[in-house]
């Protein structure tokens, strides 16, 4: 019969715990305080259960519990995975891997001091944007350049430098949600900016702007639908027509890029994402997108545009607090040397990724095929770009389908064991089968996958 007072009795005391031989091996590494803390903690957690009227644990299950907790807190939980989604840019999954140099340019900065803002020449106080605005201004042709911490926070600085208590015009086709939380009328909310939606949602003309401007509107917005397509009877204002517009009133034009691209997508057998150079010559006043989408480099906000914007948005007391640290500023100009030189195709490995030839992908996917002993086939698919761009283009890949033969390893199942693997696997699941995708994993990543493959192989017999 359970006798709450005998299960009590049953617990160890904290000092019995320590001396267990798990806990005394991880008392060579771990200070003594922590243990007992940790110790004290579960027997708190048994004493609870017990008083909830279950039975107490085991001696060895409450020495196992603790050590885990210590593996836990020891094991970060961010770490890498290999992404076979098939999502090139996949948010969750840590947008854009990057390339050599700029995982290079990020490690020296790290372990150094660096000149961040210390004037080599002079020896006195510089700016840590100096280092990558000539970089940005060359490539886009734009007159002035400041990068900060994220595209979100790149456009609330534009809204809040240059609008804020005015009115901002938008089409009601862009005031959109692009995903996590950040909707364009909350951000102008949050601003202090009055948004002043024109048009329908399918159609907006140049007339419904013009129609809007007051007296106290201080800009047009542009937000690249990044995470959908508007299809059908549809109409949308060029950007030439808005700069057009503003410049006979004066006004700023705001182009949110979301991805930012430098390259054409088309020679790859994709739609036409917007460029930046494009909007740079079309004469937009402020620019913004963000590093780590189809520019392929760190988490960042990039604005490029003409001086006088600019500098109203450096002098803001809003951009120090959405600056950008030293690690990811050298990542990033590391990533744009490879546009510089004309090498982004074979540098960049977003860009390695979109422009991987379909028969190296193929030779590929049946390289994976093979470490999986037949337990597979190979099929024609999809790839996605992701990230909010090039929203519902894809490119032609290889797809290894696993659990397609109705037996007892579920897609489910399959897709666990691959993700517990020792750097996890991650697929994607459709209509109840597991699909691999070589064109969103590096080749250099192959030997992982093929590893993980045979081990899988062996336990799925
Ligand atoms: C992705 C995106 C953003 C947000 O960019 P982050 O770099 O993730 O902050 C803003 N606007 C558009 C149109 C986007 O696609």
């Amino acid at each position: 019969m359970f006798e709450m007072e005998t299960e009590f009795r049953r617990l160890p005391g904290v000092d019995k715990i320590l001396a267990s031989e798990r806990l005394t091996r991880l008392a060579e590494v771990y200070p003594h305080d922590l243990l007992v803390d940790l110790a004290r903690k579960q027997l708190e957690c048994e004493r609870r259960s017990v008083a909830g009227g279950r039975a107490a644990s085991a001696f060895d299950k409450i020495v196992a519990v603790i050590v885990n907790r210590v593996r836990a807190l020891e094991s970060p939980g961010l770490r890498p995975v290999v992404n076979a989604t098939g999502v090139i840019l996949h948010t969750n999954l840590g947008r854009a891997p990057l390339s050599g140099e700029a995982v290079a340019a990020m490690e020296a900065v790290a372990r150094d001091y660096s000149s961040l803002e210390f004037d080599l020449d002079s020896g006195t106080r510089g700016s840590r944007q100096v280092h990558i605005e000539s970089l940005l201004c060359q490539l886009t042709g734009a007159e002035a350049a400041l990068v900060v911490n994220n595209n979100a926070s790149a456009v609330l600085l534009g809204l809040i430098a240059l609008a804020r208590r005015k009115e901002v015009i938008v089409s009601r086709g862009q005031a959109v949600e692009i995903g996590g939380g950040f909707r364009i009328p909350d951000v102008m909310r949050q601003g202090g900016v009055k948004l002043v939606e024109v048009g329908t949602t399918n159609c907006t003309y140049i007339n419904d702007f013009e129609q809007a401007i007051s007296p106290r509107t201080a800009a047009l917005l542009r937000v690249h639908s990044s995470n959908f397509r508007l299809m059908g009877f549809t109409n949308e204002v060029s950007l030439e027509d808005l700069v057009a517009l503003a410049e006979r009133s004066d006004l700023l034009v705001l182009d949110d890029l979301g991805s930012g691209c430098f390259l054409d997508t088309t020679q790859f057998g994709l739609a036409p994402e917007p460029l930046v150079q494009q909007s740079v010559a079309y004469g937009a006043g402020l620019i913004c997108f963000s590093g780590d989408k189809l520019v392929g480099g760190p988490q960042a906000g990039i604005i490029v545009g003409k001086k006088q914007f600019i500098d109203r948005l450096k002098k803001h007391p809003l951009a120090r607090a959405v600056r950008i640290d030293k690690i990811r500023l050298a990542g990033l100009a590391a990533t744009l040397v490879h546009y510089l030189k004309d090498e982004a195709t074979t540098k960049v490995p977003v860009w390695r990724m979109i422009s991987a030839p379909m028969e190296e992908i193929a030779r590929r996917a049946e390289q994976w095929a093979l470490a999986l002993e037949g337990k597979t086939k190979v099929i024609e698919g999809e790839t996605m770009i992701g990230g909010g761009s090039l929203p519902g283009g894809t490119l032609p890949t290889r797809l290894l389908a696993l659990g397609y033969q109705r037996g007892r390893h579920t897609a489910q199942a399959l897709g666990r064991k691959l993700r517990s693997h020792e750097v996890p696997l991650i697929g994607r699941i459709s209509e109840d089968v597991l699909l691999l995708d070589p064109r969103s994993v590096l080749p250099e990543e192959d030997e992982v996958v093929i590893q993980a493959l045979r081990d899988l192989a062996a336990v799925v017999k």
